[in-house]
C-alpha cells in the first residue's frame, strides 16, 4: 500500500515537472522578438550619455556612433544588423501598401568595400569632389551594419537633391521613427552632423531613441553633445 502511494506521488511529481518543462519550452519557441538580437542599446534612464570605447569602437548609451571624428577600425565586420533590416523590410512594406515606391538601394559594407567606393569615386569626380559626399573608410555608418539608403522607383532621383521633393521622401520622414529609424543627416544640421541633408540616408538607434531625435528635430551629435567636439 505505501509503496503504490510512493508509486503514485513520485508519478504526479515527474509528470508535473514534465508539464513545466515542455510550457517553458513552448514559451521559447514562440516568435523570437528581433529586437533581441541587439541587447547592446541600452535604454537611457537618464539625461547623461554613457560614452564607451571599446577596440577603437565609440558607443555612446550602447548606440556605435560613427561621424568625421569617430570611426570604426578596418576590423570591425559586424554584417548587417538583422534587427535594423527586419525593421526596415516593415517600414518599405508598409509604404508599398500605402502606394509609395521606397526601394533598398544599399546597405553594409566593410571597411574594404568604402575603400573601394571612395576609389571608384575618386577616379570619377576627381578627390576633392568625391571627399565632400564620400566618407573615408571607417568614418561610414554603413560599417555599423545599421545604416541603409533607401531610393525611389525612378533612378534620377536617387541620392540626389530631388529626392527630398519626392512623395517617397516626405512619407520617409513622416514614419521612419515609427520603425526605429532616423534620417541621420537632417536639413539644416551639417554644422552638426558633419555632413549636407541626406534624405535617403536612414540609420537604426531603435523605436525610443528615433522618436526623440525625430520629434526634438535633432540629430545624433546635438542630442548627446558631440557638437564641440566635432568642429
Ligand atoms: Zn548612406
Amino acid at each position: 500500500m505505501l509503496k503504490k502511494w510512493i508509486v503514485g506521488i513520485f508519478t504526479l511529481i515527474v509528470g508535473t515537472i514534465i508539464l513545466i518543462v515542455t510550457f517553458i519550452l513552448l514559451i521559447l519557441s514562440m516568435k523570437p522578438n528581433p529586437q533581441s538580437t541587439t541587447p547592446e542599446i541600452v535604454k537611457p534612464r537618464n539625461a547623461l550619455p554613457i560614452i564607451t570605447e571599446k577596440r577603437g569602437i565609440t558607443r555612446i548609451n550602447g548606440h556605435v556612433i560613427v561621424n568625421k571624428q569617430y570611426g570604426l577600425p578596418q576590423t570591425y565586420k559586424p554584417g548587417e544588423n538583422k534587427a535594423a533590416r527586419y525593421k526596415l523590410n516593415q517600414l518599405l512594406h508598409k509604404a508599398e501598401k500605402e502606394h509609395i515606391s521606397l526601394k533598398y538601394i544599399s546597405g553594409y559594407r566593410s571597411y574594404d568595400d568604402q575603400k573601394q567606393v571612395v576609389e571608384t569615386y575618386t577616379q570619377k569626380d576627381g578627390k576633392q569632389t568625391a571627399q565632400s559626399y564620400t566618407a573615408p573608410p571607417g568614418h561610414s555608418e554603413h560599417q555599423t551594419g545599421l545604416a541603409f539608403d533607401v531610393g525611389t522607383d525612378f533612378p534620377m532621383k536617387d541620392f540626389h537633391k530631388d529626392f527630398e521633393k519626392s512623395e517617397e521622401s516626405k512619407w520617409l520622414t513622416q514614419h521612419a521613427a515609427d520603425y526605429g529609424f532616423i534620417i541621420r543627416y537632417p536639413k539644416g544640421q551639417s554644422q552638426q552632423t558633419g555632413y549636407a541633408y541626406e534624405p535617403w540616408h536612414l540609420r537604426y538607434v531603435g523605436h525610443q531613441l528615433a522618436n526623440i531625435i525625430t520629434e526634438g528635430d535633432t540629430n545624433l551629435e546635438s542630442y548627446y553633445h558631440l557638437n564641440h567636439e566635432l568642429k
